[in-house]
């Protein structure tokens, strides 16, 4: 059964977690702040983390971005205690997978950790690498390399790619870039994903306007072109 690792500095909320998790038969570890948060994450290879945000030390935000930058990929959904826009955008960009607001009901709880634990077993069956023309990728920690230069990509940007990376001379539609790259409930125009598109093509396009690798494919959306 699936390992889940909640950091979370409420003794109560993570003894009602645990004896739920434990209930529907998950192994759980848990870190009352966001420093034993990250040393667990390494240490205890869990499948799955629940990562409250307002931890005492490092903040759920800080301890998400720390771990993809140590290439620790494994599904985080996010604890807020806030239900602003911004809040559940940040924790996106910053490579969680799903967010939940307190108080949150446990069968929603539940409902959430199969679907990202279910998306999760895709995650790693997806691309790691990818090498083209000048431009070399590592999907796991989220950076190009173009020329000998460093590029940080965006959660979003980084994900597009490896999708259409993934899916080579194939094009690949904007409802299959939705569903794959932003999942379930969340609804991002179309827009949203020519924007990310565009900003791609600045950072690994010698000629952004007149795209090499990232080409538009009329009417139904993206495809890659080694
Ligand atoms: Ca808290």
């Amino acid at each position: 059964m699936a390992k889940i690792l909640i950091v979370e500095d409420e003794p109560d909320m993570v003894e009602g977690l645990r004896d739920n998790l434990v209930y529907e038969g998950y192994d759980v570890v848990s870190a009352g702040d966001g420093e034993t948060g990250l040393a667990l994450a390494a240490e205890e290879s869990p499948d799955l983390i629940l990562l409250d945000i307002m931890l005492p030390g490092k903040n759920g935000y800080q301890v998400c971005r720390e771990m993809r930058s140590k290439g620790i990929d494994v599904p985080v959904i996010m604890l807020t205690a806030k239900s602003q826009e911004v809040d559940k955008v940040l924790g996106l960009e910053l490579g969680a997978d799903d967010y939940i607001t307190k108080p949150f009901s446990i069968r929603e709880l539940l409902a959430r950790i199969k679907a990202v634990l279910r998306r999760g077993g895709a995650h790693t069956k997806k691309i790691k690498t990818a090498e083209f023309g000048n431009v070399k990728v590592d999907f796991r920690r989220g950076i190009a390399v173009k020329d000998g230069n460093s590029i940080e990509l965006s959660h979003y940007e980084n994900e597009i790619l490896r999708l259409l990376v993934a899916n080579k001379d194939e094009p690949v539609s904007r409802n299959r870039l939705l569903d794959e790259v932003w999942g379930y409930d969340l609804f991002p125009t179309t827009r949203t994903i020519d924007n990310h598109v565009v900003k791609l093509r600045q950072k690994i396009e010698d000629d952004p306007h007149n795209p090499r690798h990232l080409v538009t494919v009329h009417g139904i959306g993206y495809k890659f072109i080694d």
